[in-house]
């Protein structure tokens, strides 16, 4: 890895700017600070110049001022990334979130979507044609970032992960020039950018495929904590053949003191799952009606509501600048075993936001093959994500502690690696054990599109 330097030469700088339209921002400007800022109110970086892109040119510019410079270099859209892999201390910040450019396609049933978009962006665009692409769980995630980990959400047992619905992507590589890549066109680069992050250039836009998404059938039910293991029995058994129409997510949580819920169950810790489906209610209903039925459930709710409603309602809850630790594995089953574990940990929730989910990944997801994409969990039944979050920076390590913990009870059961988007920054063994035997090819990638390893401020795919 080449070492970095630490400080911008003036004459270079005026080069950039002379080129540039967006805006730079440097640590004595007045907007540095809100600029610098991160989504995960734990992580606190000062990086050396923000580059505010406005297009492609400007990308280039900026890739080709951080090489010049000697700089190390990150890559910001959604600025989502727990891990904070979105900016970097003493280098350069080559920041998209103001290509905001959506173009949707009604009758390829395709959209083009500029990298600084957020997925709220996104579904606001398609919504108007009665479509959507699958996405994440909450509107404010960036695009970019979701999409090149692998992109697990509503639609996934549907229609696939995001990657999965991803047609082609313009990208900016180390050595400044423009590539297109898709089945055709880099194919390799296509196959790394779909799970492996950005790791390979600095994307500057996605064409997905759209689906008749419009009203879904959305809404929680709650049990009390002490039924937990017998709903997670049914929910993994439940889950396995469900019909593909229906997904929902597993999660420990304490309902927040919001008027959609009964005041009597206002900061209650329950668990539930949150019911998310693409046929009719009746389809719905009839296929969640035993399971939502089974024990004594607290509030069951499920009923219509527009698909960029329902990604939006976490929105308010979970604000940009919260503390924010996050633990993550596979899993392709859940044994009784490691459901005695849950219930050992999950009710242990240290604060009002954190929660435990587990998300299905079966169904349309599991049909692409584990080498098909850099993403090589396809065989996982879920994916388990523990989140430690809180306003307070005094709890940070109560939250942190209950998610180590909780994670460490629930690893040897797992398949042994995670969803690189739900990792914190965990060192190379875990970036490998993600990727398994598709690191190698990725390793072969990386050494053809960017083997001085310019882009290593994420879940770093080494060219050595
Ligand atoms: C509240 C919350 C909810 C989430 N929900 C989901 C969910 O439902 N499903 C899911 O799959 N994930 C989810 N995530 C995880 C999310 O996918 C990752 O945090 C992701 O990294 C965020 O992307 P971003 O663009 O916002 O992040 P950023 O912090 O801006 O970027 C993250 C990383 O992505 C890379 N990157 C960003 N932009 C580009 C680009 N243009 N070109 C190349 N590389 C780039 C960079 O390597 C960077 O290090 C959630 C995260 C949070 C905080």
């Amino acid at each position: 890895m080449a070492s970095t330097s630490t400080a911008l030469s003036p004459q270079s700088f005026d080069l950039l700017k002379a080129a540039f339209r967006g805006e730079l921002i440097q640590t004595t400007d007045p907007g540095y600070n809100a600029a610098r800022k991160l989504y995960n109110g734990m992580i606190d970086k000062h990086p050396l110049l923000i580059a505010k892109c406005m297009d492609v040119a400007d990308v280039i510019a900026a890739v080709n001022f951080g090489v010049e410079n000697n700089l190390l270099t990150a890559i910001r859209a959604g600025g989502h990334n727990g891990a904070g892999l979105g900016s970097c201390d003493d280098g350069l910040v080559i920041d998209v979130s103001r290509m905001k450019g959506i173009h949707v396609n009604p009758a390829a049933k395709t959209v083009r979507v500029e990298a600084g978009c957020v997925w709220g962006d996104v579904d606001h665009a398609t919504h108007a044609f009665g479509m959507a692409v699958p996405c994440g769980f909450i509107s404010t995630t960036g695009v970019a970032g979701l999409t090149l980990g692998g992109g697990i959400g509503y639609l996934s047992r549907r229609y696939g992960l995001t990657i999965d619905n991803l047609l082609s992507v313009d990208v900016v590589l180390a050595d400044g020039s423009f590539v297109t890549a898709n089945d055709k066109q880099n194919p390799d680069l296509f196959w790394a950018l779909r799970g492996g992050g950005g790791n390979f250039g600095v994307v500057t836009s996605f064409e997905f495929r759209m689906h008749p998404v419009d009203v879904v059938q959305f809404g929680p039910t709650f049990w009390p904590l002490e039924e937990s293991a017998d709903v997670l029995k049914a929910y993994r058994d439940f889950i396995k053949t469900a019909p593909e129409t229906v997904s929902g997510f597993f999660a420990y949580l304490v309902i927040p003191p919001a008027p959609m819920f009964p005041e009597q169950l206002h900061m209650k810790k329950v668990c539930g799952i949150i019911w998310c489906g693409t046929g009719t209610t009746d389809e719905m209903d009839k296929a969640t009606k035993a399971i939502r039925s089974l024990g004594h459930p607290l509030l069951d709710h499920v009923g219509p509501a527009p698909f960029p409603m329902v990604q939006s309602i976490f929105d308010g809850l979970f604000v940009p600048g919260l503390q924010w630790y996050w633990r993550a594995d596979n899993f392709t089953d859940l044994s009784d075993e490691a459901i005695a574990r849950h219930t050992e940990h999950g009710p242990k929730i240290p604060t009002m936001l954190s929660t435990m989910h587990l998300y299905p990944v079966n169904g349309a997801a599991q049909r692409v093959g584990k080498n098909e994409t850099a993403y090589s969990f396809r065989e996982a039944l879920f994916a388990e994500v523990i989140v430690g979050v809180d306003p307070d920076p005094a709890n940070a390590d109560k939250i942190t502690t209950w998610c180590k913990e909780y994670w460490d009870a629930l690893h040897p059961y797992s398949a042994g690696g995670a969803y690189v988007n739900f990792m914190m920054d965990e060192g190379q063994e875990r970036v490998q054990a993600s990727f398994r035997d598709n690191y190698a090819r990725l390793v072969e990638v990386k050494k053809k599109y960017d083997p001085n390893n310019l882009f290593r401020v994420n879940q770093n795919i080494r060219p050595t």
